[in-house]
């Protein structure tokens, strides 16, 4: 595709103005102020005339058949949330469901930019399968949990994991990455995680997990751990020795952050499905001023309860001077930083996340003929304060078009929604 006379978002998260941008199978091949001498080689000719190009988003922490359960179990924190209402229903969920929930959530993500995400879930083949249909990246991991104290080659995932990197791991191109998962400390014990460590430092991949989501946990896992937090708890058993995600860090102690930096680990910011289920606010401005690479996430649908991404980048934007009392705490370039570069960084993708010849094209296309867009001071201001995801247009991912003005090729999403309002119903009446 060609992108004529179009406004960008550059690397340097600047604004430039009248570029032609083209795409050759899955990478950004040109960049100019007029057109390519080869123009007609590119295909389609897309009038840029009102659309702002930028770099597709990178959601670095979803659960994403949890669509099926937006608005259910609302207003607890997170412990109760999580035994009173998410895992019985979940208990219930076939992997018909999860196929259903995923394709949903797929169909929201790209409806609202995101070319890729970071999933934790059950139902792994599923989810795999309905994101290389949708034409997206995903890092996905099988949620691990252990309160059983064992090896981890005795625990079922540890062969499942073995099946899941055969079949899907670098596929589609590399768009599809099989990670490993803790799914927290108060989930698993010190058996299971030195074994998680140890198995995917063997096979190369990367590990997801959730640290110090909240106060309580970071409180316990003290007690249970000679005082050591979640951070310094997984990075005695070797965790971090594999490039990791963790997402939230609300809890944080000031060794952590040194710890965090020093081991390249991710930090998946989740500023809503935080403030949402009551956990806090994660002290981002001392992360990315220690050199932590923060990334954006959603979390699940029923503790955000959309997969809109610029909302979250509001949320961070706003949530970091409130928390600081300073409004340049952090700036709206770091904040689009984290929702696009930062999330492919902590996905292992590195030629992912930024408008430059030569990067992957994973490109979102955003109308700003709408009156919120006008005056443009300022363009990365104008996307993080003023823009939605609804002003998304067109998502494109390694150079495919994978949503474009109310189009989805590799979903159906009227069956997905009619699939998933059926298992609500069969499971709710299960309960
Ligand atoms: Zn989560």
């Amino acid at each position: 595709m060609l992108f004529a006379d179009i406004s960008l978002i550059n690397a340097d998260y600047e604004l430039e103005e009248h570029r032609w941008v083209g795409t050759k199978g899955c990478l950004i091949d040109y960049i100019g102020a007029c057109a390519p001498e080869n123009a007609a080689d590119y295909g389609e000719v897309y009038d840029g005339a009102g659309r702002l190009l930028l770099p597709g988003f990178y959601n670095a922490h979803a659960h994403a058949p949890m669509t099926i359960l937006r608005g259910y179990g609302e207003g607890l924190p997170l412990h109760r949330w999580l035994n009173e209402r998410i895992w019985p229903f979940e208990a219930k969920m076939t992997p018909q469901d999860n196929r259903w929930g995923t394709a949903l959530a797929c169909a929201e993500m790209l409806r609202f930019g995101i070319v890729g995400f970071t999933d934790m879930y059950y139902a792994s083949a599923e989810r795999l399968k309905v994101v290389a249909q949708a034409g997206m990246k995903m890092n996905s991991c099988e949620g691990l949990i252990a309160f059983e104290e064992m090896p981890y080659t005795e625990h079922p995932l540890y062969g499942l994991n073995k099946e899941l990197m055969e079949e899907f791991h670098g596929t589609c191109d590399g768009r599809l990455l099989v990670d490993f998962n803790i799914h927290a400390e108060y989930t698993s014990n010190p058996l299971v995680v030195e074994g998680v460590a140890q198995a995917a430092k063997d096979a190369g991949v990367r590990i997801h997990l959730h640290a110090s989501e909240t106060k309580s946990e970071t409180e316990e896992c003290k007690q249970r751990h000679d005082g050591m937090t979640p951070v310094q708890y997984f990075d005695s058993l070797g965790v971090f020795e594999n490039p990791t995600t963790a997402a939230h860090c609300v809890w944080l102690e000031d060794d952590d952050y040194a710890i965090l930096r020093d081991r390249g680990v991710s930090v998946a910011h989740c500023p809503v499905s935080n403030m949402k289920l009551g956990s806090g606010l994660a002290p981002v401005h001392r992360m990315i001023a220690e050199g932590i690479n923060v990334a954006l996430g959603t979390d699940g649908c029923s503790s955000n309860n959309n997969h809109d991404i610029m909302q979250d980048m509001y949320v961070m934007a706003l949530s970091a001077g409130g928390l600081t009392l300073d409004p340049t705490a952090i700036t709206a370039k770091q904040v689009l930083h984290a929702a696009t570069r930062a999330g492919a960084i902590s996905q292992g993708r590195t030629d992912c996340g930024s408008v430059q010849e030569g990067m992957r094209a994973d490109i979102c296309v955003l109308d700003i003929t709408g009156p919120s867009w006008t005056p443009m001071n300022d363009a990365v201001s104008n996307v993080v304060f003023a823009g939605h995801g609804s002003d998304v247009v067109l998502t494109m991912v390694d150079g495919a078009v994978c949503y474009r003005d109310g189009d989805w090729p590799g979903i159906d999403v009227e069956r997905a929604k009619a699939e998933c309002a059926t298992a609500v119903e069969r499971i709710k009446s299960e309960l």
